[in-house]
């Protein structure tokens, strides 16, 4: 784990994500659709975590980053869309969340507070395909299934004993790559989940949200 700078990481609230230039609003990005998740009641929290705040920004890179995946999809599948489910996630929601999953296994899904998560940067996503109609691709498992079936590292063995099916784990690939076509990684525990540039990076010199 690396040690913070004496000064800390640089970081604004919310409320000053508008009026700051190193974001982009969500709803700017061509080919991009979103329905942030914790915006609403069905989430594992089974309540609203954003309140009144507008959390549908990222930063300019991951915007463009997106925007790169975006184009890569039209080009591959022009019948689907990138929908974001969740992006810039400021620091006080994800303590909340971590206090959320206090005394539970879960807490392997999300990014401890004290390290930062990448989605307070404003470069990570949580993303899907859907069709025009808006109706989501099969994943095999939900968006915060917090189970092993979420899990791209045991893809294979989900393929092989038929808990994940041929065309469930097709449309996992097929995120991946267009994800990958703009610059963004996939991480193991989560199909829905990438991450835009170095993290170390990012926790270092990039402006936090809080
Ligand atoms: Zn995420």
């Amino acid at each position: 784990m690396e040690t913070p700078s004496s000064q800390g990481p640089r970081r604004i609230r919310i409320e000053d994500v508008a009026a700051h230039g190193a974001f982009r609003p969500l709803g700017a990005l061509p080919g991009i659709r979103h329905d942030l998740q914790y915006a609403g009641e069905d989430n594992f929290a089974g309540r609203n975590l954003y309140g009144a705040h507008d959390c549908a920004w990222l930063h300019h890179e991951a915007a463009a980053a997106l925007e790169r995946c975006a184009q890569f999809l039209a080009a591959r599948e022009p019948a689907l869309h990138l929908l974001v489910l969740d992006a810039l996630r400021p620091h006080r929601m994800q303590e909340a969340m971590w206090a959320l999953l206090k005394d539970t296994p879960l807490r392997i899904y999300l990014a401890d507070p004290a390290r930062g998560s990448i989605h307070s940067y404003g470069m990570a996503v949580d993303i899907t395909l859907a069709r025009a109609d808006g109706r989501w691709l099969d994943m095999g498992s939900g968006f915060d299934e917090l189970t092993e079936r979420s899990h791209p590292e045991f893809e294979s063995r989900f393929r092989a004993d038929g808990t994940l099916t041929a065309a469930q784990v097709a449309n996992r690939a097929l995120l991946r790559e267009a994800m990958a076509a703009g610059g963004f990684q996939g991480i193991r525990t989560e199909w829905w989940h990438f991450d835009c540039g170095d993290r170390q990076r990012v926790r270092e010199t990039y402006l936090r949200v809080d």
